[in-house]
């Protein structure tokens, strides 16, 4: 088991309070907090080794590019691919758009189709949208059943020869959802369709190795697995990389340039204009070994038990909606809910004033929710720092909002 309370230590803002009671922090699918490892490995970069990479033969330029190099060996490791196959990118939404941009724009044509779920994140809908707009293609949408798992039977009726790309996600940021994504990729993989993964719920919760998976992309955030915000990570797999041609072009992404044109780099150069964010590739890379210092293993058991806790102390409150699946087996650490009678914005709110925080709103799933008929939820969602007596805070909390709202 882990222990929550040496964890907790490790993530000075738990020392904080919020409007005098202490943080109960449950809005972990939005951002994670930082432990001090990852603080310290940024503030180490920029007062130790600062200065550009790739660029520079001065010692503080070969610190920083071994320092980028080695967080880029590091971050593959935890997704089990080859060091040249991982891209640092901002974060998922990036990721996905320069999929989008590249492969896509290159490989899919008018009559072409894209298959996503209908619980993808906005990042994993809109730049797809986008595509199949400028391309003529068409974006199918695979259903859920209705206890919120994807309907494989939906799945394999909207996949054929035509789709060209299956983008979907391993964790849904509102009901939790695991998605089968290997037997996802497998029946893709059979029409000849290549397969994106977001990684932004699964790759710090569940774990996934992608070469175990087989697919072809996974994108994944930084600032959700205790990383600094605006780092990320993109895996492409070596055959894709091989049929792309860069995304922003310029500086770092060459090998030659002449007044006419260029030769572009091979390996994730190619993928990474301009000066990276070295400071946040250091600190996915401590954010990485965290993990890997407590197991991927541990971390999802112990989070699979307080969902399990929350589930049924939430299932026990009266006029309660919980969506998603009641198997925590096949669920991640988030669940979505609505108390009947009250604005998920107003229970929110009274969480806060109690030191809760959560989230409200459509979590940027909005066709999810139209697909529920509800125009919101609250959301709680948790990590390896939390634990029951947090799920106990926040469910006296949703007492305390039915007694004032009712
Ligand atoms: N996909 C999923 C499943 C997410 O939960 C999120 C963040 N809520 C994103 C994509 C987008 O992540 P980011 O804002 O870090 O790009």
């Amino acid at each position: 088991m882990l222990s929550v309370k040496a964890i907790r230590k490790d993530f000075p803002i738990f020392k904080r309070t919020i409007l005098g009671r202490p943080l109960v922090y449950l809005d972990n699918a939005a951002t994670s907090q930082r432990p001090k490892q990852v603080i310290a490995a940024v503030n180490d970069f920029y007062r130790r080794h600062n200065a550009n990479v790739h660029r520079g033969i001065h010692t503080l330029s070969e610190e920083a590019s071994n320092l980028y190099e080695e967080a880029r060996a590091t971050v593959a490791g935890f997704i089990n691919c080859g060091s040249d196959e991982l891209i640092f990118v901002r974060n998922t939404t990036e990721g996905i758009n320069l999929v989008v941009w590249t492969w896509g724009f290159d490989h899919v044509r008018s009559g072409d189709e894209i298959l996503v779920t209908v619980m993808e994140h906005h990042s994993n809908f809109v730049p797809w949208q986008q595509m199949a707009v400028r391309r003529g293609a068409v974006l199918r949408v695979a259903d859920i059943t209705e206890d919120g798992l994807l309907d494989m039977e939906d799945f394999k009726k909207k996949l054929s020869k035509k789709t060209k790309i299956v983008a979907v996600t391993h964790c849904s940021n509102v009901t939790g959802t695991i998605n089968p994504v290997s037997e996802i990729v497998r029946l893709a993989k059979r029409v000849g369709a290549v397969v994106l993964i977001d990684g932004a719920q699964g790759v710090q919760h569940i774990g996934i190795d992608v070469k175990v998976v087989g697919c072809d992309f996974l994108a994944f955030s930084g600032h959700k697995m205790l990383g600094p915000m605006g780092s990320g990570g993109l895996f492409i797999k070596r055959e894709r990389q091989e049929e792309m041609g860069p995304f922003l072009t310029g500086g770092g992404m060459i090998r030659e340039v002449y007044a006419t044109h260029f030769v572009w780099a091979e390996g994730p150069e190619k993928f990474e204009a301009g000066t990276p964010d070295v400071a946040g590739a250091v600190g996915l890379a401590e954010a990485v070994r965290y993990h890997t210092r407590l197991g991927m293993r541990y971390i999802r058991k112990h989070e699979s038990n307080i969902t399990a806790y929350a589930l049924e102390r939430l299932r026990d409150m009266k006029d309660m909606q919980i969506f998603g699946p009641s198997d925590v087996k096949v669920r991640g650490g988030v669940v979505s809910f609505t108390i009947k009678g009250i604005h998920p914005h107003d229970v929110a709110e009274v969480l806060n004033y109690r030191g809760v925080a959560v989230r409200s709103g459509t979590h940027c799933a909005m066709p999810l929710h139209d697909r529920f008929r509800v125009p919101a939820t609250t959301r709680a969602s948790f990590y390896l720092y939390n634990d029951k007596k947090d799920i106990d805070a926040l469910i006296s909390g949703l007492e305390q909002a039915k007694h004032i709202f009712r």
